[in-house]
């Protein structure tokens, strides 16, 4: 067993139950990608067992913090049944669900969703990668689901030393002797929407936005809103939220192509009229400026950008950035409308993306109502140990 010990007093964070050590703690070991190691203080207390990432800035990343667990196969086999069984017992109404949600779910790199009878995984980190066979039996014999897609094309694997991998990592045959396509139907707030594992963002979809989907439907409604501006759409998840509500001129603006392809098909296939949706294919920013000159305005309003702030470090640029797409949505929304607005940035706080967005408004000239704050849906956890976990957070404003 190889062992890494760290500086003095860089023991403070696994003590902690944060999963992380970052290279500069480490005071000597080593490994090879993902080998497990046993890490501890420089006076040798057992802190956690780890996997070793020889080529990353995060050099450990922790997979038990108990000294008498071995990490073998019954150990991810266990760790992926908690995973799913405390989704069983958050009763989510959807067949669209984030089975694992990596540091939260004590197995950090992983992350799994389960779209109907498929999975679909990323493996983002080295220890993940070494595992990723006895893991993909510990899934299928978890879930029951026979299909497992793997989605390591995620940008964070070069950093991990990494290549990028996709494809089947079980794909059994069916009863008929066909092979599973990895195209998918989910149900979510009562709505039928389709994906591809293959083709889709990240593993498919992004489910982190299910519930705030459904509460926008309820709002659409309540303030009677007709007129939605669905911006960074992707495969128009808010605007069938919109059409629920009862709105009857809804645009979804996204750059991906075949993601409003899909916007168009959602429309038809939740059964509401095709012309009742306009799917465009632009950059939001010099949409947003378009509609303003056009003297356009909306009752509704979704901002929902890619992570403009990957990091604390980007935090800056990316702030200017939110400010600036708020300030023009807060310029096109009718008085008494709604704004949903959010940063996916792990890098950008709650507080602060409260201030950047207040900061809009004045620009703007507008005030609005705080109705309420959003987060990611219960099965993209969090742990009180691990706050970078926290990285959805949205703001839903009513204009004065
Ligand atoms: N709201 C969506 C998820 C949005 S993900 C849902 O509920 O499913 C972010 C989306 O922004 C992606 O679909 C991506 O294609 C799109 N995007 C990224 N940069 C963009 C830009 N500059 N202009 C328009 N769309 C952009």
């Amino acid at each position: 067993m190889k062992v890494i010990t760290l500086r003095e007093g860089k023991e403070r964070a696994l003590l902690r139950r944060h999963p992380w050590v970052f290279q500069g703690s480490v005071a000597k070991g080593g490994g090879d990608a993902g080998e497990t190691v046993r890490v501890q203080s420089h006076d040798g207390q057992f802190l956690a067992w780890a996997a070793f990432s020889p080529s990353s800035q995060i050099r450990v990343r922790a997979w038990s913090f108990d000294e008498a667990e071995r990490i073998d196969a019954a150990f991810f086999q266990r760790r992926v049944q908690q995973a799913v069984a405390v989704r069983q017992r958050l009763a989510i109404d959807s067949d669209g669900i984030r089975l694992v949600h990596g540091e939260a779910d004590g197995l950090p790199g992983l992350i799994v969703d389960q779209y109907g009878d498929l999975l679909s995984a990323q493996f983002l980190s080295a220890g993940t990668e070494r595992w990723k066979d006895v893991i993909a039996d510990a899934l299928v014999a978890a879930t029951g689901c026979p299909y497992l897609y793997e989605r390591s094309d995620a940008s964070v694997r070069a950093l991990e030393g990494l290549a990028q991998v996709t494809g089947w990592l079980r794909h059994p045959e069916t009863a008929d002797g066909a092979r599973r396509s990895t195209e998918v139907t989910i149900h979510e707030n009562g709505w039928r929407l389709t994906l591809d594992v293959a083709e889709g963002h990240k593993t498919g979809y992004y489910l982190d936005q299910r519930d705030n989907r459904g509460l926008f439907a309820k709002l659409v409604r309540q303030f009677n809103c007709k007129t939605v501006l669905n911006c960074y759409s992707y495969t128009g998840g808010f605007s069938v939220a919109a059409l629920e509500g009862g709105a009857t001129e809804v645009t979804s603006v996204d750059s991906s192509a075949p993601a409003l392809a899909r916007a168009n098909a959602h429309v038809t296939l939740n059964g509401y009229e095709a012309g009742a949706h306009t799917a465009l294919d632009a950059d939001v920013n010099s949409s947003l400026r378009a509609f303003i000159q056009a003297g356009r305005t909306f009752d509704a309003i979704v901002l929902d950008p890619p992570k403009f702030a990957p990091s604390a470090a980007h935090a800056d640029r990316a702030s200017r950035a939110y400010k600036d797409i708020n300030r023009l949505a807060f310029k096109l929304l009718n008085p008494g409308g709604l704004l949903l607005t959010f940063s996916c940035s792990g890098g950008i706080g709650a507080e602060l993306f409260h201030k950047i967005v207040a900061g809009a408004g004045l620009d703007a000239g507008v005030d609005g109502y705080l109705l309420k704050r959003l987060e990611a849906t219960p099965d993209h956890p969090t742990t009180i140990t691990f706050p970078e976990g926290e990285y959805l957070k949205g703001l839903v404003i009513v204009r004065k």
